[in-house]
Formats: structure tokens, C-alpha cells, sequence
């Protein structure tokens, strides 16, 4: 069965959320293993990246109201 171009980006961008799911996955589970560390050089888990993503973003704003 020959699948059309539609159905070919549909597989590429399904596979492309599968990896993404995977990676982050992946990277909790990195983070779980090595439990609580500071920032490390060239660590790929969740922690660490959002650390990272905080320094170049700067602190997020003061939550100012409650919901
Ligand atoms: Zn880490």
C-alpha cells in the first residue's frame, strides 16, 4: 500500500511527538535515578534542563494572585 504525501507528514509528525515523548521520558527518569544534585554540566534530566532553561530565561515572575 502506497501512502499519500498527507499520510506521510502525518507518520513523520507522529514520529516526531513518539521521540519527543521519549526524551522526555527518558530525562525524568534520569533525574528519579540520580535523585536530588545541583546543576550539572552536560546532565540531560528534567532538573537540570529547566534549571538551564531558568538561566537563560531569568527567574520566572513572582505568582502574584491566587486562583
Ligand atoms: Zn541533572
Amino acid at each position: 500500500m502506497e501512502l499519500t504525501e498527507e499520510e506521510k507528514r502525518e507518520e513523520a509528525r507522529k514520529e516526531e511527538l513518539r521521540m519527543i515523548v521519549e526524551m522526555i521520558d527518558a530525562s525524568m527518569a534520569l533525574a528519579v535515578k540520580k535523585g536530588k544534585h545541583p546543576l550539572t554540566d552536560g546532565c540531560s534530566c528534567i532538573v537540570c534542563a529547566e534549571r538551564r532553561k531558568q538561566l537563560i530565561r531569568g527567574p520566572e515572575p513572582e505568582w502574584k494572585y491566587w486562583l
